[in-house]
Parts: structure tokens; sequence; C-alpha cells
């Protein structure tokens, strides 16, 4: 009786462990499966200019069963087609590009073309998906975005929280911007007969802030994600049609403040502190040149980089002497404590300046740039404003860039 019951005992361990034959208790070996294989695919191949497409990876194990791992994403040209870090293709500009799923040395591969149009007919309006984003095309090496003005708020995107997507998820709307990037366009056109480029995103910030990246931009919503992708793609087919007609080109994000000293802030990625210092410090060394929105405009014009950025024909100045008050200028050259915003995340990677390389841009590029915090009350509080502000816009613009980095916005 004792016999038989050890005998059925170890006939069940031996079932229990996969029936090897051994009647000892062993640990199963661990078996990690390895990537053998990945097949990447999608809906289609061609896609066009300001779309996305997502893909789909498939990893496989030597067996050939599908197995889940961890895939890197890249494009080998992200100036034609992007890839997000979920594989969400973003097409950027006419042409072809190889996106890669990548699990260490395994690889898949899917080729894209992006197709027209191959020339935006500037002044009009391209929209992304649900027209979250707009594209106005232009024709002038001037570029103007809107990120914080839009009024959507689709239930199918859930508001942005601090909890959900980190940082500090700011939902505030900059009232009236999107208005105030249309009225510059069209104050450029009657003054120069071209059009600047306009991006403006008509989702609310409690969807989409497209001034963060991500998580905080789009807070894990694929909707919003969508969005983002468009935002930037419609940005960078701008700066490619810019570079392709003049060789080099002016970025502004456009902003509004609720800080209490009424000016305009104008960010060029120098913070508080670096623009406390005095004119001798920040031209002693290059460090503050090489980090700022305008580093290739310093490089190119004959000023020290503290007279661009704060002196008498300082982009500030030109403003401040057309009836704008703006810092920094040589009325206003520091913050000394009171509030003031130095640029966000478009800033860093649509201009020039030391950050955009990291951002998915060009650190010194041919495209540089500023962000403008506007005050509202005599800027963009109604339409008359807005276009007196525009009508100053131009003439500062005309001047600035032609000054100091020989760009004419006007006919010879
Ligand atoms: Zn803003």
């Amino acid at each position: 009786m004792i016999r038989s019951r050890i005998l059925l005992f170890a006939m069940l361990a031996a079932l229990a462990c996969g029936g090897n034959g051994t009647s000892s208790p062993v640990t199963p070996p661990v078996i990690t499966p390895t990537v053998a294989s990945i097949v990447v695919s999608a809906a289609v191949t061609s896609i066009n200019i300001g779309n996305t497409l997502p893909l789909t990876a498939t990893p496989r194990d030597a067996q050939g069963r599908a197995m889940s791992a961890t895939l890197i994403w890249t494009s080998n040209t992200p100036s034609v087609a992007s890839v997000s870090s979920l594989g969400l293709v973003s097409a950027v500009a006419v042409g072809g590009a190889t996106i890669t799923a990548s699990a260490g040395a395994v690889v898949g591969t899917y080729a894209i073309s992006v197709t027209g149009p191959t020339s935006f007919v500037a002044g009009q309006s391209y929209f992304g998906r649900n027209s979250y984003i707009e594209y106005v095309a232009g024709n002038a090496p001037v570029i103007l975005t809107a990120p914080h003005g839009g009024a959507l708020a689709p239930s199918t995107i859930v508001d942005r929280t601090a909890a959900a997507c980190g940082g500090a998820a700011t939902t505030v709307t900059d009232g009236n911007t999107a208005e105030l990037a249309r009225a510059m366009q069209q104050r450029f056109f009657a003054r120069f007969g071209t059009y600047p480029h306009v991006v403006i995103s008509h989702l609310s910030r409690r969807k989409l802030d497209p001034n963060r990246v991500q998580p905080e931009a789009a807070c894990g919503n694929a909707e919003a994600a969508v969005a983002l992708d468009e935002w930037h793609a419609f940005i960078e087919t701008a700066k490619s049609a810019v570079l392709k007609t003049t060789g080099k080109g002016w970025y502004m994000d456009m902003h509004g403040h609720g800080h209490s000293v009424q000016r305009l802030e104008l960010g060029y990625l120098l913070t508080d502190a670096q623009l406390n210092l005095s004119d001798t410090t920040l031209d002693a060394s290059t460090a503050y040149e090489s980090a700022a929105s305008m580093r290739t405009v310093s490089l190119f014009s004959p000023l020290t980089f503290s007279a661009l950025l704060r002196g008498a024909s300082s982009l500030g100045t030109l403003y401040a002497n057309n009836g704008f008050p703006a810092i920094p200028s040589t009325s206003d050259p520091k913050p000394n404590g009171a509030d003031y915003f130095d640029g966000g995340d478009n800033t860093r990677r649509h201009t020039c300046g030391g950050s955009a390389t990291a951002f998915g841009g060009v650190t010194g590029g041919n495209i540089c740039g500023v962000q403008i915090e506007t005050n509202f009350t005599g800027v963009r509080d109604n339409a008359a404003n807005r276009d007196r502000f525009s009508d100053v816009t131009a003439i500062v613009l005309e001047e600035y860039l032609r000054v100091h980095w020989g760009i004419r916005l006007a006919a010879p």
C-alpha cells in the first residue's frame, strides 16, 4: 500500500514536470524566445504629404510564432517620412523612405512613397485629419505658427492632465492667437504680395499641446498624436519650401501671455538668468550665441550677439520703436525678476539654436526664429489691433531680415 502510493506520487511528479522521465522535482528551464524575424505591414505603401500611416510590426521567433518584443522605429529619410516611437509614419515631403523596425540585430523594413501635391498653392489652406491642424501654404521666407489658440474639444480625446501625461499639462488657451496669425499673414500679403506660411492648431490645448514633446503633448491619445505629427509635418513642409526657394528663412511661434507687464516677450531660448547677464558677458564666449534661436543670423550679421539680441536694430527694439514695447530691447533689456517666457519646444525644434538637433531639427541650420508671447490688450484683443500689430510686424521683419540676414521681403 505504501509502495503503491510512492509509485503514484512519482508518476504524478513525472507528469507535472513534462514527462521527462525523472521523478525528482526540477525547475523548468526558463526559455526566453528570441526574435528571428520582423515583418512590417500597412494598408498602403503610398501616402500624401501631411498625412500619417500606422505601421504594424510582427516579430516572430525561430519557429515562426508571433511574439512580443520591444521595437525601435527609424526612418532612413526623416525629411521625407518620419516615424514615431510607435510606428506612426508622417509624410513630410515628396519622395521615398525606408522605415525600419528593429529588435537588436533583427530588422524589418517597409518602403513608403510620399506623393504630392508637389507644390502647394500659396494662400490656400490644407488640413490634417478631422481638420485639427491647418496649413496655409506660403511663398515668402517666413513661417508663423499658432499652437495654443484652438477651440475644438472632441470627446474622443480625453482632457490632458498632469497626472496622466506628466509635466505641467497646461491647458490655458492663448486667446485670439489663431486670428492673430491669420491677420499677420494677410497684412504681410497686403504689403509684399507674398504669403508667409502659417500653421494653426484648431484643437483646444486641453486636448493637444503642440508646443510640448510627448508624452506631455498628446497625453497618450492616438488621435491627438496624429494631430501632433501633422503639426510638425506641416511646419517641415513649410521649412522645406522656404529652403528650396530662398535658402534661408525666419520662423515665429506666436503665443499670448497673461503676465502683468504689457509687452511682447521675445523668446530666443536664453533663460531669464542669461538675459540678466551683461552684454560683455553674453559676448565673451560663443555659448549664448550658439544656444540662441537666431544663432545662424548672428553668425551672418557683423553685429555682436548682444547687439542683435537687444541693441538698436534688434527685433525687440524695432517693435518698441513702432509702438509695441518688447523685451529684450534697448529700453527693456533684462527680465530682472519679472515674468518672462524664453521659448518653447517649437522654438527649440524649428529654429537654428543649439537644442534643435536634439528635438528633430537642425542646429546651425538656415531656418532661425523666435517665440513671441504677445500681451492681450492692444495686440490681439480685437481685429483692428491685430491688424495694427500685423502691419508693424511686416515693417519690422522687412528691416530685420534685410539688415541682419540679407533676406529681401520687399521687391528690390
Ligand atoms: Zn502659448
